[in-house]
């Protein structure tokens, strides 16, 4: 099953003398279940296409369909419902809430979502039990460790059961030990839930924890290879 599809994507940006690329005639497919990470250097476009997937941003010209349905012909509106009821963002700088705790920074996608309040304690208490952060769910982010962050970061994403989780550096802000926990448990989400993962990062390492690796080169895919993933347990 095709979660997502994008053909002949382009990205640009008019100025008055102008016409800057940023994405050129992108064209991906991306199975239901994939790790796919998206490598390439700073300017690439990789923020830019992972926006595009995450439905944060529109393409200036093609077509992206994702499970199948349309998005470049959706209003804003629509896009947007299809975004909060399937897709988990998560961030390098984490962009968790400052003035809202733990809870309530995993509970904020359910409340856009419009989930009753029993389902949503259900669903939050059933994180934060499982992620270990029982005990910091009434601190603010900012007494957490950075990988403790993170964590909650993904614990946000993953509220609202999302068939698509995207990571924009997901470890950028992190020491090496915490960004490795952090993989490692991408790593079972796909293996073991089927959720289809898309990361960006600079990290070999990381790459390695996913089965595919897409290469951005000035708004071009110019490599796109299935990997072995490295197995948690060696
Ligand atoms: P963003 O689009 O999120 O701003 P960038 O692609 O600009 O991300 O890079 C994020 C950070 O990673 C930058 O500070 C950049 O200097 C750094 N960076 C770039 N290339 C590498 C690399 N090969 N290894 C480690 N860090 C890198
Ligand atoms: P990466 O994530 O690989 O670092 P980005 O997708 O963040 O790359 O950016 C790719 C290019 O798009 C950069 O050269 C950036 O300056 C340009 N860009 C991003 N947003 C805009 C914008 N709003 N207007 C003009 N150029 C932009």
């Amino acid at each position: 099953i095709i979660m997502i599809q994008l053909r002949h994507i382009d990205k640009y940006y008019r100025t008055k003398l102008h016409q800057t690329f940023v994405l050129k005639d992108i064209n991906l497919e991306i199975e239901k279940g994939e790790f796919v990470t998206i490598m390439g250097p700073s300017g690439s476009g990789k923020s830019t296409l992972m926006n595009i997937i995450g439905m944060l941003d529109e393409p200036s010209e093609g077509e992206y369909y994702f499970a199948g349905e349309p998005v470049h012909t959706f209003s804003e509106r629509k896009r947007s419902d299809l975004h909060k009821n399937n897709i988990g963002f998560i961030f390098q700088a984490y962009h968790l809430i400052d003035e809202l705790t733990v809870y309530e920074n995993i509970e904020t996608p359910l409340l856009y979502k419009k989930v009753k309040s029993d389902d949503r304690k259900r669903i939050v208490s059933d994180l934060l039990d499982r992620f270990n952060i029982v005990a910091k769910r009434d601190l603010f982010p900012h007494q957490l460790s950075g990988g403790q962050q993170q964590l909650v970061g993904v614990a946000r994403a993953l509220a609202v059961q999302p068939k698509l989780l995207l990571a924009d550096e997901p470890t950028g802000n992190l020491h090496s030990e915490q960004g490795r926990k952090i993989m490692e448990l991408f790593q079972k989400l796909n293996q073991e839930e089927g959720i289809t993962i898309l990361q960006v990062t600079h990290s070999e390492e990381n790459a390695q924890y996913g089965g595919r690796i897409v290469q951005l080169l000035d708004g071009m895919v110019v490599s796109d290879e299935k990997t072995q993933p490295i197995s948690a347990n060696s």
